[in-house]
């Protein structure tokens, strides 16, 4: 069963309880409805499907996919008359990694057999607008968790959809770590505003935003803080393991247990990077000396 949240007059929040906690968002109006991101499995997405048919008597004329992740995505398919809005680089990303990433989890999911990746058609680089029946949503890139993230702003409810820029832990393995600083950071400044629903995890209110943010970046200084560590003291990976989730302030049971294996994967693919780029610059100086 999915919940489903109303959390302003026209907004609705629906949460996979197959996956992660998952957030898809529709708003209605009186032309039809905008889908922000549809829920992992289709038996989820088929109820946001059944609501919006049934109890609103209603269509979804626009879904917006805030990223290509098979978790966001893999429920547009039930809403073939909607036009898809996305990143330009999620259309690359789709096709080079989702796909071939479903083939892989029908054999191990048979509920994914029908699903068709939906490529978005209409597609924005760093700002764009879509207005439908008095509702303006405002998207802006928003890299860091992905390169393709977008966030979107419900200007007349005041709900900011902030995909995984947002989730109970931040998490970059995708993406990079100095873009989502930068984009928590845009994140913080927007204003007025109501509610901030997380691609993954419970709707953060007004009061609860700033706050969170300041942990998520506190979160991400001291990972960052400890990898550097590791490195000059010419430890291997398993010194990584040593930083606990919780003395990051992030709760160990946050996205049902997921939290501290995203952690892991956060410090791990940190040091990865930082030792390729080191080795890349030693290279390059000997090259310079010989
Ligand atoms: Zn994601």
């Amino acid at each position: 069963m999915v919940l489903r949240e109303r959390i302003s007059e026209h907004t609705y929040v629906f949460r996979s309880s197959m996956y992660a906690k998952v957030n898809a968002g529709l708003i209605t109006t009186p032309e039809g409805c905008i889908l922000i991101d549809t829920l992992p499995y289709p038996e989820e997405t088929q109820e946001i499907a059944s609501f919006v048919r049934r109890r609103l008597r209603s269509e979804v004329k626009y879904i917006i996919l805030t990223h290509s992740h098979a978790d966001h995505v893999y429920g547009a398919y039930l809403f073939p008359d909607a036009d898809v809005i996305g990143h330009l680089y999620s259309r690359k990303l789709l096709l080079t990694q989702t796909r071939p990433a479903l083939v892989k989890a029908r054999q191990t999911h048979p509920s994914l057999a029908d699903v068709r990746l939906r490529l978005p058609a209409i597609l924005m680089e760093k700002e764009a607008a879509v207005r439908l029946g008095g509702a303006t949503l405002m998207m802006r890139h928003a890299p860091g968790h992905a390169p393709d993230v977008i966030s979107v702003y419900y200007k007349e409810e005041k709900v900011l959809f902030a995909s995984d820029a947002m989730m109970s832990i931040p998490y970059f393995i995708y993406g990079d770590i100095n873009d989502l600083r930068r984009t928590l950071r845009e994140l913080a400044e927007v204003s007025p505003l109501e509610d901030l629903v997380q691609g993954h995890g419970d709707v953060l209110l007004r009061g609860e935003v700033k706050t969170t943010i300041d942990i998520h970046l506190a979160y991400l200084d001291k990972v960052e803080a400890h990898v550097n560590e590791v490195i000059a003291k010419g430890l291997g990976k398993e010194a990584l393991l040593s930083l606990d989730v919780e003395e990051c302030g992030i709760s160990r049971i946050a996205l049902e247990g997921l939290a501290n294996r995203l952690h892991q994967e956060n410090l791990i693919s940190l040091y990865t990077r930082k030792v390729k780029r080191l080795k890349q610059a030693r290279a390059k100086q000997r090259q310079a000396a010989a």
